[in-house]
């Protein structure tokens, strides 16, 4: 069971290193609404003075829950209506898990039925980094966070808002600040 994201930093908790497919992509895709329609043309990221946080994997593992790790460090992912943040409604800041960048608003976070958290949009272009991922038989574009390199989930061209995007994201890779 995979549930509670919160407060997981120094945890320090090891064991759950689990089947992990952790895929990682070259093909790179930057920016808010650029997929639509899943184009998926490789393109190389371009990371703004944005200081990326790199650390090794047992710093990792000591700074994450095994959860936190599977699915930040090892792109895994929650069951689906399994995570502590997929009901939330109250009005706050979703933060990376991992380390704790400003990444979504419930302002943009909507019920998508998926059982996942879902949001028409990050706060900014820059939070974000994403990837093309074609595991499991299937093409989608990765999200992760962009300072620490955390897979966050991935994001669908099937979104209510404007740009028509919906970001799929684990309850785990979240930390909820409530206003
Ligand atoms: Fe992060």
């Amino acid at each position: 069971d995979v549930g509670q994201a919160a407060g997981g930093l120094g945890g320090g908790e090891r064991g759950l290193t689990g089947g992990g497919s952790a895929q990682r992509h070259d093909g790179v895709h930057r920016g808010v609404g650029v997929q639509r329609g899943l184009d998926l043309g490789a393109r190389k990221a371009h990371i703004r003075f944005m200081d990326k946080l790199e650390l090794s994997e047992d710093e990792w593992r000591a700074r994450l829950s095994p959860v936190q790790y599977h699915v930040l460090r090892e792109a895994g992912t929650e069951r689906a209506f399994s995570g502590s943040l997929n009901l939330e409604k109250r009005e706050g800041e979703f933060h990376c898990g991992g380390c704790g960048t400003l990444l979504f608003r419930s302002t943009d976070k909507y019920d998508s039925g998926s059982g996942w958290p879902s949001f028409t949009e990050p706060v900014s272009a820059d939070a974000i980094t994403e990837y093309r991922d074609t595991s499991h038989g299937m093409v989608r574009i990765e999200v992760r966070c962009a300072k620490c390199d955390g897979h966050l989930g991935h994001v669908f061209p099937d979104g209510p808002g404007e740009n028509g995007l919906r970001y799929c994201i684990n309850s785990v890779s979240l930390d909820f600040q409530p206003d």
